[in-house]
């Protein structure tokens, strides 16, 4: 299968990264959200992106602007009836999901496969909204996508190796590695990570440190190029809650319950960078 225009929907940290080095990689992106405005502040981090890396001397001005003409922004889902593969990379919320899937079953011609940017939920349960299952796969970037070189390619139960290869082809067009997991709540990164932040939010919460000291523990003691609160605060404490309860729900198992403090700061829409204050205050 020849992908030539790629649709993400979502245009926030995740989702214009993504259409990023996909518009990169040479492909005509489409890329929306559900105001234009939201589209038009995704395309603006984009190009503050690309015009850092002219200023770097890392691509000329004339590739900036060939990779901006690529990507076309819209508010209107309607959009991805012209595309023919899509990432999902809207808010880390199931019902939210189900709803974009059952619409863009109906809006994308049947040989268009379905991809989600999923932290957590289960492909499966995705893909069960669909009437095309074996065309429904994750394809989990890292944060910052740019940057990241690693995708994460979930299988779920009925995708099909097709689907499966035109991803893998399409991560290595991108210029990143892929890595294949199966599908399980968190997959393989989050089951990892996210218990690990989980658990330095419980040191927060009990006292044993303040951030700095937790987050130097960790930088100095384990290597880790960033401590674990800081990372929370990059993803986005609504993201690390998200993919906890997920983590809990999927396996019942009170070692993914998420630290109080986590879901306090959420409530008090204290999200992490994106909403300039988390664990750090980024005002
Ligand atoms: P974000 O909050 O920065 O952006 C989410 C965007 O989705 C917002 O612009 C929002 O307006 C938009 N949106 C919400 N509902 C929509 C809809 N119905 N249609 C179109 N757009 C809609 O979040 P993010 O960090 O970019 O995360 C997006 C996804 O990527 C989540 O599933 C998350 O779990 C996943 N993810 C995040 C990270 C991370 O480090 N933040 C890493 C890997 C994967």
């Amino acid at each position: 299968m020849n992908v030539q225009t790629f649709g993400v929907i979502g245009s926030g940290q995740m989702g214009n990264g993504i259409a990023q080095v996909a518009a990169t990689s040479g492909l005509d992106v489409v890329m929306s959200d559900i105001k234009i405005e939201f589209a038009e502040k995704g395309l603006a981090a984009i190009t503050k992106n690309l015009g850092r890396m002219v200023e770097k001397g890392k691509i000329e001005a004339d590739q900036r602007d060939m990779i901006l003409s690529r990507i076309k922004i819209t508010a209107d889902l309607g959009g991805m009836s012209e595309v023919d593969y899509v990432v999902e990379a809207a808010t880390e919320r199931e019902d939210l999901k189900f709803k974009i899937f059952e619409d863009l079953d109906s809006i994308c011609p049947d040989h268009v496969i379905l991809g989600t940017n999923t932290s957590s939920i289960p492909i499966g349960r995705i893909a069960a909204r669909t009437q095309r299952p074996d065309k429904v796969i994750g394809m989990h970037f890292m944060n910052p996508v740019p940057v990241m070189k690693l995708v994460e390619v979930i299988k779920g139960l009925a995708t099909s190796e097709e689907t499966f290869t035109v991803t893998w082809d399409l991560c290595e067009k991108f210029g990143k590695t892929p890595a294949e997991a199966n599908d399980f709540p968190g997959f393989i990164a989050n089951r990892i990570l996210m218990p690990m932040i989980n658990e330095a939010i419980f040191c927060l919460y009990q006292s044993v440190g303040k951030p700095e000291d937790i987050d130097t523990v960790m930088k100095l003691g384990m290597n880790h190029p960033m401590g674990p609160l800081a990372l929370a605060d990059l993803i986005g404490l609504d993201t690390c809650l998200a993919i906890m309860e997920t983590l809990y729900d999927g396996f019942k198992d009170s070692k993914y319950r998420p630290c109080p403090l986590l879901r306090k700061y959420v409530e008090a829409g204290w999200l992490g960078r994106k909403s300039g204050k988390g664990f750090y205050d980024y005002s």
